[in-house]
This record gives C-alpha cells, structure tokens and sequence, in this order.
C-alpha cells in the first residue's frame, strides 16, 4: 500500500517539479484523469491543460502541453513539452501569443499552420487562466 505519490513534471529543458503528494490530476487526451496512491499502472497521453495536486489540504496547479504521464502505485511521472507554475507565467507574453494566434486563425491565408496556430491559442489561453487565477 503506498501513503502517497511522488510527482515529477519533466520538460526537455528541466526538472520542472518534484514533490510528494496525496492526488494528481492529470489533463488527459480524453478528460481529466484522477490519480491516488495505489492507482492502476497506467500510460497515458496528455493534452495542454492544467495539473493538478493536493499535499494535505492544499491544491496547487501547473500549466502543462502534450507528453505522458506515466502512472505506477506510488509516483507519477510526466514528461510533458512544457510545464509551468503560475508564478512562472509572463502575462504579457501570454498575451502577445494569444493576439498572434487568433490572428492567424482568423486570417484566410492558405499558409496558415492551423494545428500549430490552435496549440499556441490553447496554451496561451491556459496560460492567461492559471496565472490571473494567482492574482486574484
Ligand atoms: P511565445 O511565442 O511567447 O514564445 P510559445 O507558445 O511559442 O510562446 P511555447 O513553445 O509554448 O511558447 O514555449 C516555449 C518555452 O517558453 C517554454 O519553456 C515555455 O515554458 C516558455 N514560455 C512560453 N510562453 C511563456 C509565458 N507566457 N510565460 C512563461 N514562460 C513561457
């Protein structure tokens, strides 16, 4: 029986976070998944969102897009292409990129990267949400 779970969120640049928890939950390609000490063994594929995890009472969030979580009954371990927490979040930047993406998304040209231009929107977006959400 495992107590708890040791979370990693892993970047190609960095350790992003390491900490012992009670609950993850996850963004998943196909809803949020709900993880506790002792869950199934697991591999799935994540989408941009946003983690979760609880240590006791206290919720903390992270912005994390794309990769894996791999799920065994006591650690979780995401490697995911970018994480950040919300203190971590430039707004202006955010910003920026999301003014770019609809731009682009709205304009006609047949050059257009749609599925690129609709990540950068989707990860702005949550990138707004998690960092507003701190300074309120
Ligand atoms: P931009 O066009 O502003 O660079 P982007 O959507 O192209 O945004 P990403 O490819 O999602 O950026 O991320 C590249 C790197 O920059 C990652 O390490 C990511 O954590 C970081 N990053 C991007 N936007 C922000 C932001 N608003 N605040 C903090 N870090 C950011």
């Amino acid at each position: 029986m495992a107590d708890n779970l040791n979370l990693e969120v892993i970047t190609p640049e960095r350790l992003a976070l390491r900490e012992v928890v009670d609950e993850v939950v996850v963004p998943g390609l196909n809803g949020e998944l709900g993880i506790l000490p002792d869950h199934t063994p697991l591999i799935s594929q994540l989408k941009t969102g946003i983690l979760s995890y609880r240590q006791g009472t206290v919720r903390k969030q992270l912005h994390v897009s794309g990769g894996f979580v791999e799920v065994l009954s006591d650690r979780v371990s995401v490697l995911s292409d970018v994480a950040e927490k919300p203190e971590e979040i430039d707004i202006g930047r955010a910003e920026r990129a999301r003014e770019r993406a609809e731009k682009r998304l709205a304009s006609r040209s047949e050059d257009i990267d749609h599925p690129r231009a609709e990540l950068k929107l989707q990860r702005a977006l949550t990138r707004l949400q998690l960092a507003r959400k701190g300074q309120s």
